[in-house]
């Protein structure tokens, strides 16, 4: 529950505001599994939450850890389907990818988790529990969670109710208290939820573009054929940004596919006069997809291009490969998709 979800809630058995700040910074903050464990509220309202509410923690399923230390969690959630958040250790950073839906239907060639089709939206309280899992779990190690992405399985913007409610968890102060310019919501270009959660958040953008022509495009990432790349990077001029950041452009470079020198001049001449630092991540290959990854000098040359151009681009590292936990590897424990 949102602060306000737990006040109108709390509302309804006569309590005050403020209590449901005090059971929203016991959840969030000092990871509560149990109301008797809250001791500054009263024993009976502790007695009436614990019959009436749950708190659900369950614990991952499985952790596998890569060489390079990153960490992919599989949560196995209440109806058997599973889904899986990914820890990343950087020098300074500690990013946690998380998932927002069971499988995807937005079908993108490239991606493990399109593959297996859509199963069905989380909730937020399967959203947010994958933050308080990994959050937990740095605690121990007396580490922090510096930033939180929805990369993980599914587009978040096709879920954007509960991925609404989630980002409003990160961001309040009662909650985990994350800045916006540390939550980066990644989508495929589903334009209209991206100018409303923009509204509505001050959280970053990263929009997986791939292709600088609409033919290549929506051969690679069917959502293109309702929202074509010109309404797409239109939409990213305008949404609203400090003068300090910019929107990612995710370009996943397919070997053959959309890595070319001319590829990388369409996609300078497309985003020409966009506020955007580029992400160049070479393909990560999986049993799903038939496509290959670049060499490194055609993703130096591709990047290059783009440098010339005026624009930052840089090229992903590429992380938890060895446990298929890089980008559009995941796909939890699934099986073929069920008609
Ligand atoms: S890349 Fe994202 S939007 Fe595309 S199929 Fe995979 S999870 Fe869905």
């Amino acid at each position: 529950m949102t602060l306000a979800e737990l006040e109108n809630f709390l509302s309804r058995w006569g309590k005050e505001r403020y209590r449901a700040r005090q059971v929203s910074r016991w959840i969030y903050q000092r990871f509560a599994e149990d109301f008797m464990a809250m001791t500054d509220l009263s024993k009976s309202f502790r007695e009436e939450l614990s019959r009436e509410c749950l708190i659900s923690s369950p614990p991952a399923e499985r952790v596998e850890t890569s060489s390079d230390g990153t960490e992919k969690f599989l949560f196995r959630l209440e109806d058997g389907e599973t889904v899986e958040s990914v820890l990343i250790p950087e020098e300074d950073r500690r990013t946690l990818c998380i998932s927002s839906q069971v499988g995807c239907a937005l079908r993108c060639g490239f991606c493990a988790t399109g593959a297996m089709g859509f199963r069905r939206n989380m909730t937020s309280a399967e959203i947010v529990h994958q933050v308080c899992f990994a959050l937990k779990r740095l605690a121990e190690k007396r580490e922090r969670l510096t930033n939180v992405v929805f990369m993980g399985m599914g587009e978040p913007l096709e879920n954007a109710r509960e991925v609404s409610k989630t980002i409003a968890i990160l961001l309040s102060q009662f909650g985990f208290g994350i800045s916006g310019k540390r939550v980066t919501v990644s989508t495929a270009g589903v334009v209209p939820a991206m100018l409303a959660l923009a509204e509505e958040f001050p959280v970053s953008f990263a929009v997986s573009i791939n292709a600088p022509t609409d033919a290549l495009r929506s051969a690679l990432m069917p959502v293109n054929r309702k929202y074509p790349l010109k309404e797409l990077v239109t939409v990213m001029k305008s949404i609203p940004l400090r003068s300090d950041r910019k929107v990612t452009a995710e370009y996943v470079l397919l070997g053959g596919v959309n890595d070319s020198e001319k590829d990388a001049c369409g996609l300078a001449r497309l985003l020409k006069g966009a506020r955007v630092k580029v992400n160049l991540i070479p393909y990560n290959a999986h049993e799903h997809g038939d496509f290959t990854s670049p060499s490194g000098e055609t993703v130096n040359r591709f990047r290059d291009v783009l440098l010339a151009a005026g624009i930052q681009a840089i090229t992903r590292e590429r992380r938890g490969g060895d446990i298929r936990a890089a980008c559009g590897q995941l796909r939890g424990a699934a099986q073929a998709k069920t008609p």
